[in-house]
């Protein structure tokens, strides 16, 4: 028993790092399969998506029953319409995330998508409705064409190279010496963090969900890249019900809410320029990372003068 019991904690701590990091889920769960600690109901329906219009309904959240983390939630992302979590770090963004995956369940109050509970609903429908677009995406050990067909098998190689061209990482690709055919991930080629992040857009591009949620990458990209991933999210979100969590404000400035939260509640929420008239929080947090990108341009120039 002693020798099945310690890989058995092995692959629980495996499984819980992995879900913090919100990686692929259903990936983990084929590889792993371990007891996951949300379960489906008995004869619990498919999830019935029309237009795909999420409420959150004054959801309470606590990983942990001493300290909450999201004290009282609500709003809505309307269907095909995008909002974008802003807030300061720790503020509980991801955790939404997390929750609207059904990662964990709300601890009161409810999550909806179309009306449906999504605790009552068959728990695979709900995940395969939304394509997730992780911080860090973790790559396969085989080349970044099969990274890319893993959103949807079936897709022909035509429908790969779109989808990398609308992901806009079809150029990066194409100079590399195999094209779609080299070997990536911890045996292969190294990608870069944004490199990483398209490709984990062209995957969902091919997988096509009703629902996208996007977690920005903490750490800074460069412009160019940012501005490459902006265009990429720009695209796929178009015509999908979108949740943006925003480590950093520029992916926000055009989503139809923005929604600032703070220490578990929300504290403001309207669109970017609404919120700068208010001049509150996200006023605030604004013109920090305006200061920030200034201080960080200057830097790069004095380098590149030396
Ligand atoms: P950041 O911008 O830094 O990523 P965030 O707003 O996304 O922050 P969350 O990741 O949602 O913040 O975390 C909110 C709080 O919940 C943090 O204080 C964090 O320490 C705590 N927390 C997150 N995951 C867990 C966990 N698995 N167990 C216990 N506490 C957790």
């Amino acid at each position: 028993l002693m020798q099945l019991s310690i890989p058995l904690n092995f692959i629980g701590f495996v499984y819980r790092e992995i879900k913090q990091g919100l990686a692929d889920i259903e990936e983990m769960f084929l590889l792993l399969e371990v007891e996951p600690e949300v379960k489906n109901r008995a004869n619990a329906p498919l999830l019935d998506v029309s237009g795909a219009n999420i409420r959150f309904e004054d959801v309470h959240f606590a990983y942990d029953p001493n300290r909450e983390i999201l004290k009282g939630i609500s709003f809505e992302v309307p269907a095909a319409a995008t909002v974008a979590i802003v807030g300061p770090s720790g503020a509980g963004k991801s955790t939404i995330s997390r929750l609207l995956f059904r990662f964990y369940d709300v601890t009161s109050g409810r999550i909806t998508i179309d009306g449906q509970d999504i605790r009552a609903v068959e728990q695979e429908s709900l995940r395969s409705a939304i394509g997730m677009v992780p911080q860090d995406t973790v790559l396969f050990n085989d080349t970044i064409g099969y990274n890319i067909r893993y959103g949807r098998w079936e897709a022909s190689d035509d429908e790969v190279r779109e989808a990398a061209g609308m992901a806009q990482v079809d150029h990066f690709i194409e100079q590399l010496p195999e094209g779609y055919d080299t070997p990536v991930g911890e045996r292969g080629l190294k990608l870069s963090g944004g490199e990483k992040q398209r490709v984990a857009i062209a995957r969902t591009i091919l997988k096509a969900p009703p629902i996208l949620i996007f977690d920005e990458a903490t750490s800074a990209l460069d412009t160019a890249t940012e501005q490459e991933i902006q265009q990429a999210l720009d695209l796929v979100s178009r015509d999908r019900t979108t949740l943006i969590i925003a480590h950093r404000l520029s992916t926000v400035v055009n989503a139809d809410r923005i929604i600032v939260l703070q220490d578990g509640r929300i504290a403001e929420q309207g669109t970017h320029g609404e919120l700068m008239l208010r001049g509150g929080l996200y006023a605030r947090m604004w013109d920090r990372q305006r200061e920030a990108d200034a201080a960080a341009e200057q830097l790069r120039r004095t380098r590149e003068e030396e």
